[in-house]
């Protein structure tokens, strides 16, 4: 294979966005993917396009604003695939969170979101709680609705990867990366697709691996930092039984951390764990613990809906968080992404570590910015933020 000026390794979200953002400035494009596009955690997330009323407690407030501002492009661009759904938070006697700090939270959501579509916030009457999916209202005292956005992120994610092969972008799959050579002119990528070695050259390297982004880089020639980082497992249950309301925004009677219960598909899905995982990404599976986990949350919110036996569960999945290695629990740990690169001047490598669905097109135009000095300049083909993005 030839020259191109942008190798991106990895089709999950960040990869096509990626493509989609160099494809759009003109650039020859090359995405490699081991399997399929969504392959690893962008068809294993919770599917919510967010700002992430929970990061407000972490003063994550630029986070917010920025991922607000993307699903207000979401909804304008993809709006058979992103949409806005009334998500519903119970308040019991024994819930930690206060009315107040839910009033104000959502308050602060509103002006980080800058009053768009979707802004409004309010409660539900008392004599509406009955309609509310057979939500427990034993010791309820409030109920709290505001909106959010939902899509399939596996299907978000092809979407984003066909735009980009409309503007030119090469897809090669299953293509996997099996070494990459960094020299005075750039990289050459070499690697496997259907049994056979490959080679292209570019004249920078997306890693866009997500959670194999260290594995990736020991694939690097001269050898590259390994960055300290820890994969945190979540896992969701698809459970028969359909939500009709909305989404709920629950605590987990554990431990307290937010539970997401919402319909999928004329069916009802549930999560998220956080649970340090070690090993080979691929083999990431749920545990009989956070299924435990989340049936007991399920049970105690929803005591009618149909969950009587773990026999019930229909489908259940696991993903891979990117988190920064650090002390204390990865709930509370900084969501935002980080990119590496081998040197700030004319990079040939760069490494996208964590980041979120919701902010996938934020990210890619940051990466071109960041690469942009080894890039040439071409006419721009399109403006991302105005791309339509249809379901196939
Ligand atoms: C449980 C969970 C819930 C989440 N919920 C939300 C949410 O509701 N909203 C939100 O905004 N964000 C959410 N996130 C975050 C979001 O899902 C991720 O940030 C995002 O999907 C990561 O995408 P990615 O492209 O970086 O990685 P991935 O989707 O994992 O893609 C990496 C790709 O690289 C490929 N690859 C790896 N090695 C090679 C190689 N050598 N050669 C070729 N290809 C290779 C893999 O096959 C894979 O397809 C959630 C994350 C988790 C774990």
């Amino acid at each position: 294979m030839s020259g191109f000026d942008v190798i991106v390794v990895g089709a999950g979200i960040h990869g096509a966005g990626v493509a989609q953002a160099a494809a759009a400035a003109g650039h020859r494009v090359l995405v490699l993917e081991q399997q399929h596009p969504a392959y690893g955690t962008s068809s294993r997330s919770s599917k919510l396009i967010h700002g992430g009323l929970r990061y407000l407690e972490t003063g994550q407030f630029r986070l917010v604003r920025e991922s607000l501002h993307e699903r207000a492009l979401m909804l304008k661009n993809a709006p058979e695939l992103v949409q806005l759904k009334p998500f519903y938070i119970p308040l019991y006697q024994q819930t930690r969170r206060q009315p107040w700090q839910i009033r104000v939270g959502l308050s602060l959501y509103a002006v980080l979101g800058g009053f768009r579509t979707g802004c409004r916030f309010g409660t539900v009457s008392r004599r509406e709680w009955s309609q509310l999916d057979g939500l427990n209202t034993d010791g309820l005292h409030s109920v709290f609705c505001y909106h959010d956005a939902q899509t399939d992120d596996a299907l978000l994610t092809q979407a984003v990867l066909r735009s980009a092969q409309k503007l030119g972008a090469t897809i090669c799959m299953p293509a996997q990366l099996q070494h990459a050579e960094l020299h005075a002119a750039g990289v050459e990528a070499i690697y496997l697709e259907n049994g056979h070695e490959r080679t292209a050259s570019g004249k920078v390297l997306i890693n866009a691996t997500g959670p194999w982004v260290n594995e990736t880089l020991k694939r690097v020639t001269p050898a590259q930092p390994i960055h300290p980082i820890e994969l945190v497992q979540g896992t969701h249950l698809i459970l028969p039984g359909q939500l009709t309301h909305g989404i709920y925004y629950v605590e987990s009677p554990r431990d307290g951390r937010a539970i997401f219960v919402m319909p999928w598909y004329g069916q009802t899905m549930i999560g998220t764990t956080e649970t340090r995982y070690r090993g080979d990404p691929a083999g990431v599976r749920p545990l009989q613990t956070e299924i435990n986990y989340l049936m007991q949350t399920l049970k105690h919110y929803f005591p009618a809906h149909r969950h009587d036996t773990r026999h019930s569960i229909v489908r259940s999945f696991a993903g891979l968080r990117v988190l920064p290695a650090g002390a204390g629990h990865a709930f509370r740990r900084p969501r935002e992404t980080v990119f590496a690169v081998d040197q700030t001047d004319r990079p040939r490598l760069l490494s996208i570590f964590g980041g979120k669905l919701t902010g996938w097109r934020a990210t890619a135009e940051k990466v071109m910015q960041h690469v942009q000095s080894s890039l040439p300049t071409y006419k721009l083909l399109a403006d991302t933020r105005h791309i339509r993005l249809l379901p196939e």
